[in-house]
């Protein structure tokens, strides 16, 4: 059993701390009671493993390593602050941006005051934008964090929502508009889409292109992408299956 910390509070349904007011929630799954005090960096096992390393994953060799195990985890507990009703939107499946009254630049993602030092700080007003714009730039990403492996590769992209002075950083998914990963390219339009069961975090949205994205790429340059891509998908086939 885990002990629990002498301090810890695990917050009750609607009570919150001095002068806060709790005006809608979604409960703590209580299977996470008691979840970050357990283990507490202990070194719970080890292995000593031989394993690949390399620069590239068609290109590895084999390394021999001790390999610990130390059982971590915390219930990570911030606000979104200023830029709450941007989260609080995406529930509704609304895409909420800011606008500076003086200068009337539009940001999404938001900012709570204007960015020009001649606005002076001032306070931004929301503004609810169409789920549309462009891709400015973007990545094909051949290695990512562990809990996003499993869908490699992808596309990330940068995401100019129309009538915007800034980006935000979106998966593209290309195969949701018909398209293959190679065929992706700057300026492209793009819808914003948002997962069945929004949660109230970035990943709840993503870009689809709404047209087919125009190729600036040589069939020597394409070819090549093409084997890059080949490379990463079997990897993470082999693994994942
Ligand atoms: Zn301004």
């Amino acid at each position: 059993m885990a002990k629990k910390e002498k301090n810890f509070k695990w917050p009750k349904i609607g009570e919150e701390g001095h002068n806060v007011k709790v005006v809608k929630e979604v409960p703590i799954d209580p299977k996470f009671e008691g979840w970050g005090n357990l283990g507490r960096m202990s070194i719970a096992g080890y292995r000593i493993i031989e394993a690949n390393e390399g620069p590239r994953i068609d290109k590895l060799g084999t390394r021999r390593y001790m390999r610990v195990y130390r059982p971590y985890d915390i219930m990570y507990n911030h606000s979104y602050g200023r830029v709450s009703k941007f989260f609080e939107g995406l529930l509704e499946k609304k895409i909420y941006g800011t606008q500076c009254p003086q200068c009337r630049d539009k940001f999404m993602p938001p900012r709570a005051h204007c960015w020009r030092p001649e606005c002076n700080l001032q306070e931004t007003e929301w503004i609810e934008l169409k789920p549309q714009g462009i891709l400015h730039s973007y990545t094909i990403l051949g290695f990512a964090a562990e809990a996003f492996l499993p869908q490699l590769p992808f596309v990330l992209g940068y995401v100019r929502v129309d009538g915007c002075n800034t980006l935000i950083a979106l998966r593209v998914a290309m195969e949701e508009a018909g398209y293959m990963i190679e065929e992706v390219e700057c300026d492209t339009p793009v819808n914003i889409k948002f997962i069945d069961e929004p949660k109230g975090s970035v990943l709840d949205i993503y870009a689809v292109p709404s047209e087919k994205p125009k190729s600036r790429r040589t069939p020597e340059q394409k070819e090549h992408l093409i084997k890059q891509i080949e490379i990463i998908s079997s990897w993470v086939k082999k693994k994942y299956g």
